[in-house]
């Protein structure tokens, strides 16, 4: 582990009886950035979360949070991490303003931080309304604003942009970004949908039946984004070597299909080459996969 991370987990494991739900996670997550963990439902997001927080104990393997290794009875390191869980709720007979009060004490942040808190999370129109009562989605806002307002220097959040509408997902972005860029906040969020995290995340790490696939950072994750043509032609195999012989070198099979890349300005090229050998096309058309491909593909999703 560098010094710098703040959050490194070596060889992090969890088992639920023969399920296993996290397997041999190494993670590092720099200070200061912005990781997307991604993965379909089911990855191990939330049990790798609640491994971090301290909530559940690994069945294997090792977590250090702002260079402290956690264990039973850690409590001092995460006076400087905010987060949300699934399960974390408000409680129900209690306004939003009492809750925020209550995390206001607990964590000893200054008299303010509960209106800046309502301020920030845009709450002031339920500030005095009890919590069980309002909707899913003022709810998470609720919990975001618990995680932040003692302003700690790590946010461990999962699936922050669940039960928000389009707008609240952009101002959480925003806010995420915000305090990243202006407080050096380190923000670790889960999530099930790429787009959330594509646009926010300095790096994304994929995880997928309890394993990260793989790590991108927004280079990696930009050079991703393919353009190919898809070729749909009697006789796929005669096809694919009459392109090869025109001097197309990279092709690709699949869903029925070739993909010839570096073709888009050459579309003319390949058509002349299959029809002008008696083959019969049926489809020609330039593609571009987009990032949600990509992560379908590495998880299954998409053949
Ligand atoms: P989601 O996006 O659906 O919340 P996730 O990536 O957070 O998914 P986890 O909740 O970590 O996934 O679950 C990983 C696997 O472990 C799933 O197959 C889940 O059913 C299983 N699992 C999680 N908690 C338990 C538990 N307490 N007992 C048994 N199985 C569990």
């Amino acid at each position: 582990m560098s010094t710098s991370d703040a959050i490194a987990t070596h060889a992090l494991g969890k088992h639920f009886g023969d399920l296993v739900a996290v397997d041999a996670l190494d993670l590092s997550v720099r200070r200061g950035e912005i990781y997307g963990f991604l993965g379909r439902n089911g990855a191990g997001k939330t049990t790798t979360i609640r491994m971090l927080l301290g909530l559940i104990r690994p069945g294997a393997g090792e977590v250090d949070v702002l260079g402290r290794r956690v264990g039973p009875g850690t409590r001092d390191v995460f006076a400087r991490v905010g987060y949300l869980v699934e399960s974390a709720s408000a409680y129900p007979d209690l306004t939003v303003r009492e809750n925020l009060e209550i995390q206001r004490r607990l964590t000893g942040a200054p008299r303010t931080a509960v209106a800046d808190a309502i301020a920030r999370m845009r709450l002031e129109s339920c500030a005095e309304r009890r919590a069980g009562r309002l909707s899913l989605g003022n709810k998470q806002r609720v919990s975001l604003a618990r995680a932040l307002l003692h302003r700690p220097e790590l946010l461990i959040l999962d699936e922050p942009a669940n039960a928000l509408d389009p707008a609240g997902i952009v101002e959480v972005r925003e806010l995420l970004r915000a305090l990243a860029d202006e407080q050096g906040v380190t923000v670790f969020m889960s999530s099930h949908i790429l787009a959330e995290v594509a646009h926010l995340a300095d790096r994304i790490g994929i995880v997928h039946e309890g394993r990260l696939l793989e790590e991108l950072d927004r280079e990696q994750l930009r050079a991703k984004e393919r353009l190919y043509v898809a070729v749909r032609a009697s006789q796929p195999d005669r096809a694919a070597s009459l392109l090869a012989a025109a001097g197309f070198a990279h092709i690709e099979r699949a869903d029925g299909e070739l993909r010839v890349f570096d073709a888009e300005r050459r579309t003319a090229e390949i058509a002349r080459a299959l029809v002008g050998a008696g083959l019969d096309l049926t489809e020609l058309s330039a593609v571009h996969e987009d990032l949600e491909a990509h992560f379908l593909r590495l998880t299954g999703g998409l053949q």
